[in-house]
């Protein structure tokens, strides 16, 4: 028997089969032929299915492959070509890793890390540490969350920024006692330091087989489709040339960058919605506010303060993508990101009232009961990241906001809002199974408990993760759940379903095919 064709049907049986419809949310067998499933039911429906091969689950659990509904695959996969700064624990370990990444791309117009994290490292360079290198060339070390960088003092003359220079809208230049910029460069300025030391890796071959190796590896964590969440026209590109050739391992949604689509004259080409199964358009990705400074107003013990980066001309943005057929997803993670995320929308809705806008709020990490109900009343779904409670949920953990909500999924489930499970990676891990355990134990980082009545259950997780995300990609009809026509994407999982001990990935299967087998080398 080839395990690896999916040219004759077969039967699935022998253990807890989840479906992730509401009726029936159990069943016993699942037939798929060529590539889709064929019939769901009891162990009689098997008689209609003589020749049917079977696929013994053996008492593992099988379900709809996972859609990780918010990640930036088109850039981790680029990780691997840069030095991993999260591992470097001294400043030296730090320098060592950017010095070897500059001899390993002698080519390349920037030296490169990735992935620093001051929190977990402790290492806080400025410019005279990368200076002190004594490269030829800027050096960039990209925080993990892609919201700051560092830059050498040759990449800040690269980027034309001096002494004089004011801040971007929407942006710092961190200055030191001096006044001179410090190598810092916070949201929109770490935008413009980003595209720009990127300019040299913008080679389709080597993008192709990073994403593919990529992918492969979500494959081993049973993700069968991504939303990317900010897709530029080169990994459009390359992703549009994988498809063609047959070479995307799991399917994509592109969600494109705004700028792109806002330009005047806009760039002509497709909408959301466009393309196939395999490769789709997603909505457009816009910002309300930053990702390492989120804009807030919050009070405690009755003293309110606001702080934080709110982006300018977001309503307008939304309009102008809503005219132009797009359907909009906004990263909102402050409480006032969320506040201009909801008037935009609303503004949206009043234009087109007849339109399915399915808006999205990617994030909504800090949300007022006030707005949570806004946000039903305006049919938005919640894009969270449970993933999220490990990091942010261990900075929060001590601040005892008067109303503001810190991760406030169970919440939002009350109020009957559709969430997509997703993980932002690479900016926080990406394991649906790793990340759900901390949406159902509210566990943080610290090991403490953060709003034990925030969570969700594993298994309410599990359909965030695949109906709930099919729906905020517009991808209900293929996937997402186990009914006739859909795509044979699965995960077969192997344990319980217990949030303290989560299962692990058995076997993924794509298109019918087994792609993933844990038992395989
Ligand atoms: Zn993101």
């Amino acid at each position: 028997m080839d395990r690896r064709r999916a040219d004759r049907a077969r039967a699935f049986t022998g253990g807890p089969i989840l479906t992730m419809d509401p009726s029936p949310a159990c069943v016993e067998v699942v037939v798929v032929d060529n590539g889709r499933i064929a019939a769901v039911g009891d162990r009689a429906l098997l008689r209609a299915y003589p020749d049917v091969i079977i696929e013994n689950l053996a008492g593992r659990t099988l379900l709809p492959g996972f859609i990780d509904a918010h990640n930036h695959l088109s850039i981790a996969a680029l990780h691997p070509i840069w030095a991993d700064l999260s591992r470097e624990a001294t400043l030296d370990e730090f320098k060592a890793a950017l010095l070897e990444q500059a001899s390993r791309e002698p080519d390349a117009h920037w030296a490169r890390g990735a992935n620093w994290n001051e929190v977990t490292t402790g290492v806080l360079p400025d410019r005279h540490d990368l200076d002190a290198l004594g490269l030829d060339r800027p050096v960039i070390a990209a925080h993990y969350t892609l919201h700051q960088c560092v830059v050498s003092s040759q990449g800040l003359d690269e980027l034309q920024i001096g002494r004089n220079t004011p801040d971007p809208p929407g942006g710092v230049i961190a200055r030191g006692a001096d006044g001179a910029p410090s190598g810092l460069l916070i949201e929109r300025a770490w935008s413009a330091a980003h595209a720009q030391s990127m300019a040299t890796y913008r080679d389709p071959e080597r993008w192709a087989d990073l994403f593919a190796a990529r992918m492969r590896q979500l494959l081993r964590d049973g993700i069968t489709c991504v939303h990317d969440a900010a897709c530029g026209q080169t990994a459009q590109a390359v992703y549009r040339a994988m498809h063609a050739a047959g070479t995307l391992p799991i399917s994509v949604l592109m969600m494109p960058h705004a700028e792109a689509i806002l330009m005047d004259p806009p760039l002509d080409g497709p909408v959301s919605g466009d393309g196939d199964e395999r490769l789709r358009v997603g909505p457009v990705k816009l910002f309300a506010d930053g990702g390492i400074a989120p804009a807030m107003d919050v009070s405690i013990a009755g003293q309110r303060s606001a702080f934080g980066i709110e982006f300018p001309g977001l309503a307008e943005s939304v309009v102008r993508a809503v005219e132009r057929g797009f359907r909009v997803a906004v990263h909102a993670i402050g409480n006032v990101g969320l506040r201009n995320t909801l008037e935009a929308f609303a503004r949206a809705a009043r234009m087109r009232p007849d339109d399915d806008h399915r808006f999205r709020v990617e994030h909504a990490c800090l949300a007022s009961p006030a707005q949570i109900g806004e946000m039903a009343a305006l049919g938005a779904i919640g894009v969270v990241q449970p993933g999220f409670l490990h990091h942010i949920g261990q900075s929060v953990e001590a601040v005892p906001w008067d109303e503001e909500i810190w991760l406030p999924f169970g919440d939002l489930a009350r109020a009957r809002i559709p969430l997509a499970g997703s993980s932002d990676d690479p900016c926080a891990f990406h394991e649906p199974l790793r990340t759900s355990s901390h949406g159902a134990t509210r566990r943080t980082g610290s090991g403490n408990i953060l709003g034990p009545e925030q969570a969700l259950a594993y298994e309410e997780w599990l359909r965030a993760y695949t109906a709930g995300a099919a729906y905020a990609g517009g991808q209900e009809h293929e996937r997402g759940t186990l009914s006739p026509g859909k795509r044979a994407d699965f995960v077969v999982l192997e344990g319980d379903l217990d949030p303290e001990h989560p299962p692990r990935v058995a076997q993924t299967w794509v298109d019918g095919t087994l792609a993933y087998d844990a038992q395989l080398p």
